[in-house]
């Protein structure tokens, strides 16, 4: 286990790619604060993770909140001595719509969460990294690459993580905190399942040429490996993982 006693934050552990995330690196000897805005799931992957004998801890902490983050990162290093890996992975998908017709307050809101929550998220982890290096890893999406329709906000923002990962790479490659960030297809998570129908989500699967959608599962390893170091010359790097929805 070359990622053994280490210690993470994995904001939108609750549900989805952020549980999955939290319970892998667990099995693999990571000590995981699993944080989430949802408390009961958090309890939840908490308590999966304490029964296969490691450590957790939830903090609840509402991404879109810089005061939040701060506090998430404090109270990491009081509870665990360190932080070592950031996974920032809390998202919303937002309102469907065109982009002549998109609701303002639902722009602000995606903005807000997804783009400024992984911001601020950097803002405070790296501070905290600073003295004996660490990994971080930014959940972008395939939208982080190219567009879709009627959904202009959450596009943006998916782009904007990848870019300000990039940036934020360059500032700290040669200071031991390696920052990637990962483009997921269509995944069968909450976010996905719980607000598609069977026509579209029939029609998305049409657009991975594998033939299906992912697994959260398939993603935690990919988040695994980008926070251990088997991948440590990796760095301001976007890796689609996507069934082959971008290679069309
Ligand atoms: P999910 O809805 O299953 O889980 C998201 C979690 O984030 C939930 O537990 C939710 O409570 C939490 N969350 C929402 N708002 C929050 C806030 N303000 N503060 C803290 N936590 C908050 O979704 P998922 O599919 O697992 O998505 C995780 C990430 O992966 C998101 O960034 C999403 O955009 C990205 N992603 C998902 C897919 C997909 O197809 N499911 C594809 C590409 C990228």
């Amino acid at each position: 286990k070359k990622i053994e006693h280490k210690v993470a934050i994995i904001t939108g552990a609750g549900s989805g790619i952020g549980r999955a995330a939290a319970l892998l690196l667990a099995q693999n000897g990571v000590k995981v604060v699993v944080s989430d805005i949802n408390e009961s799931h958090g309890h939840q992957v908490v308590n999966e993770i304490k029964s296969m004998g490691a450590d957790a801890l939830f903090i609840k902490a509402d991404t879109s909140r810089a005061s939040d983050h701060e506090m998430l990162v404090n109270k990491t290093i009081e509870v665990f001595g360190r932080l070592d890996i950031a996974i920032n992975n809390a998202g919303i998908g937002g309102p469907l719509a065109p982009t002549g017709e998109y609701p303002i307050d639902g722009w602000q809101q995606v903005i807000d969460i997804n783009l400024s929550g992984v911001f601020y998220g950097l803002r405070y982890q790296i501070p905290a990294m600073i003295e004996n290096g660490g990994a971080i890893v930014n959940i972008a999406s395939i939208l982080g690459a190219v567009g879709t329709r009627f959904s202009p906000a959450y596009v943006a923002s998916k782009h904007g993580v990848v870019g300000l990962t990039k940036a934020a790479a360059l500032e700290y490659a040669n200071k031991g905190i390696r920052i990637n960030s990962i483009g997921p297809g269509y995944i069968k998570t909450p976010l996905v399942m719980d607000s598609l129908d069977k026509d579209t989500l029939d029609m998305l699967v049409g657009l991975h040429p594998i033939g299906r959608l992912g697994e959260s599962s398939e993603i935690a390893e990919l988040i695994l490996w980008l926070s251990s170091t088997q991948s440590s010359f990796v760095n301001g790097a976007y890796f689609p993982i996507d069934g082959g929805y971008l290679a069309q």
